[in-house]
């Protein structure tokens, strides 16, 4: 079994990926790296990694590659097998097959019902190869981006109402199997609708981006901010307790207030703040009790934080 990640080419373009390079994994049992890496490298690619068959998936999941190049001739592991794991794994990565047999209508055709994206004859067919791989990279890079755009919001690039949907599940959860608590604030700008009216939309835009920006800047790397839909957003707050959340709800607040918006001055927000177990302890309901929370802070005058009432008891966490 072996994996090695590629520091065979000494010019630094070539050993740190772009962002936007394809990322190329070779499988082979081959002792040396076949002929065609540097044909590879020498085409844009970057060969993340050359790894045996049988640590295949071991170095697709560590190199996350965005087509996986595979020798028919492996070790221990059958071409179809493998093919198989390859094509079940969690990302889908597509791959391509190549050895020195001819590329028969019989052999490519195995080869698509195996799920590879073709089969080629190597070193004679490298420029077939190169050009699948060019093909083959560009959707695997557009699909990525959809799947990434797909939980991000637009205007502010905050997590979108979605992603704050599986989160919150995700964190109830955690507290419902292994005791660890989460909090939720939401977050709601104050008259929102009088910037537009008094400044345009552009400006109530700048004012949306600005409350982004202080939830990216006060949230850890576990929490999540969220743009729930126009000028509402929420803060979950992994592993924090009521009091902890208290204080980045008030920290918050005074952040939105504290810099004026270009164009249009000072603005403000009301916070609605609740905890799981201390308040709720479904998605549900502490979602409920927070947006009450909210409403309250909004009525009670706003530009103020407003801490939930319990609605259920606790239970004991089961794990
Ligand atoms: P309140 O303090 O009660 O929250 O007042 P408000 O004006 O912020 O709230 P209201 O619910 O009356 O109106 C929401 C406003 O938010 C009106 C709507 O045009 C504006 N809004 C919603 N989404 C966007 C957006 O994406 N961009 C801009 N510029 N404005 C938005
Ligand atoms: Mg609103
Ligand atoms: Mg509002």
């Amino acid at each position: 079994m072996s994996i090695s990640t590629n520091n065979t080419q000494s010019t630094s373009s070539e050993s740190t990926p772009t962002r936007d390079q394809g990322r190329v994994l070779l499988v082979t049992d081959e002792p040396t790296p076949p002929g065609y890496n540097s044909t590879l490298e020498r085409a844009g690619f970057a060969v993340v990694g050359v790894a045996g068959g049988a640590a295949a998936l071991v170095a697709q999941r560590r190199t996350r590659p965005h087509i996986i190049v595979v020798d028919v001739h492996l070790k221990g592991i059958s071409t179809n097998e493998l093919a198989r794991m390859l094509v079940k794994a969690q990302d889908g990565v597509p791959f391509v097959l190549v050895g020195e047999a001819d590329a028969t209508a019989a052999q490519r055709s195995a080869a698509l019902q195996a799920g590879a994206f073709d089969y080629f004859q190597v070193p004679q067919e490298i420029a077939l190869l190169v050009g699948r791989i060019s093909q083959v990279v560009a959707l695997k890079q557009t699909m990525n981006r959809l799947r990434a755009e797909a939980h991000l919001d637009f205007l502010t690039g905050l997590a979108n109402r979605r992603r704050f949907r599986t989160a919150l599940t995700q964190e109830v959860e955690r507290w419902r199997r292994y005791g660890v608590p989460c909090a939720l604030i939401l977050i709601d700008i104050d008259n929102l609708k009088q910037v537009n009216d008094t400044h345009g939309h552009p400006a109530g835009d700048a004012v949306i981006r600005h409350v982004a920006n202080v939830l990216t800047k006060l949230s850890r790397d576990n929490d999540t901010a969220a743009r729930m839909g126009g000028e509402e957003f929420a803060l979950l707050l992994a592993g924090a307790t009521d009091n902890k959340a208290i204080i980045v709800a008030e920290r918050v607040r005074e952040a939105v207030a504290v810099e004026p918006v270009d164009a249009v001055g000072a603005v403000t927000v009301s916070l609605g703040v609740a905890a799981c177990p201390a308040h709720a302890t479904t998605e549900r309901t502490i979602y409920a009790v927070t947006d009450a929370a909210l409403y309250r802070a909004k009525h009670d005058g706003r530009n103020r934080v407003i801490v939930a009432e319990a609605v259920d008891m606790p239970q004991a966490a089961t794990g």
